[in-house]
């Protein structure tokens, strides 16, 4: 039986902050460009607090704020002997908006593994394709193909995963979404569960209005009266005024020395009441 905990999955965040040219072409409505990492960093950080929640082990080829080579990304993530790399990425045709035609997500992954039925890799980018189709509407470019570092250096199952383009206008203002960000990075974990053929555990929703817990029945004590029976109207009665009883609490249950006075007095062993 395998255990969520028995997998280990390297996240790479596609580049620093400051790796030249990865942003965005200016946009006019912010006043500024985005960086490629502003969207990678916080969906690395989203999709590896997806999989500890799941109880998959984690590590990140490049944790902090500072640019890291490819090199020491991939050294880092061989070392750690992680069982699947997912590196995270924002696509980009050109450097500016006026030129692109393209748009969509796509998962890369070494061309020999493309190619091999029986690659890992191959295996979780269609799940990851599956995933990332099933959320924002987007074209869908699929499984790429393609010579790169991150999956070519890396010496488990490996795939690069490009959500968008950053020279799509539409594209480019996703990046910076925190739902779409969140969208992205549970849909990458729940490939990855699949992948690993383990139960995706889907966020904790705010718990719904506590369901009222039912009233304790209150027993509503049975209105008792003192009105005889219609059978035993006559009897009561002349018990009554034989001085037997003085009618009281004719409706409750007798006790043994009850029954022997009412006897006795009755019999005439002992006076009457009147
Ligand atoms: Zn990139």
């Amino acid at each position: 039986m395998v255990k969520a905990s028995d997998f280990l999955v390297a996240i790479d965040d596609g580049h620093g902050p400051q790796t030249a040219g990865k942003r965005t072409p200016y946009i006019p409505s912010l006043g500024r460009s985005i960086r490629e990492n502003e969207f990678n960093e916080p969906v690395a950080n989203k999709f590896e607090a997806a999989l500890k929640r799941c109880g998959i082990r984690t590590m990140q080829t490049s944790p902090g704020d500072y640019d890291m080579t490819l090199k020491t990304r991939t050294d880092r993530a061989n070392a750690s002997k992680a069982n699947l790399l997912v590196s995270i990425h924002f696509n980009a045709m050109g450097y500016t908006f006026a030129y692109s035609r393209a748009e969509g997500f796509s998962v890369h992954i070494q061309p020999t593994d493309k190619s091999n039925p029986n690659s890992g890799s191959l295996r979780f980018a269609k799940l990851a394709i599956a995933e990332l189709a099933k959320g924002t509407k987007q074209v869908n470019r699929g499984v790429v193909g393609q010579n790169l570092h991150m999956t070519r250096e890396t010496h488990m199952p490996a795939a690069l995963v490009e959500c968008g383009f950053m020279d799509d206008p539409e594209e480019a203002l996703l990046m910076s979404n925190p739902s779409f960000q969140s969208e992205v990075a549970e849909e990458l974990a729940a490939a990855v569960c699949k992948y690993f053929r383990i139960a995706y555990v889907p966020v904790k929703v705010p718990e719904a209005k506590p369901v009222e817990k039912p009233k304790e029945e209150v027993k509503v004590a049975e209105k008792k009266t003192n009105e005889p029976s219609n059978w035993a109207q006559t009897t009561v009665k002349k018990a009554v005024e034989f001085g037997i009883t003085d009618g009281s609490r004719l409706h409750d249950p007798v006790t043994r020395e009850e029954a022997i006075v009412l006897a006795m007095r009755a019999a005439g062993h002992v006076p009457k009441l009147k």
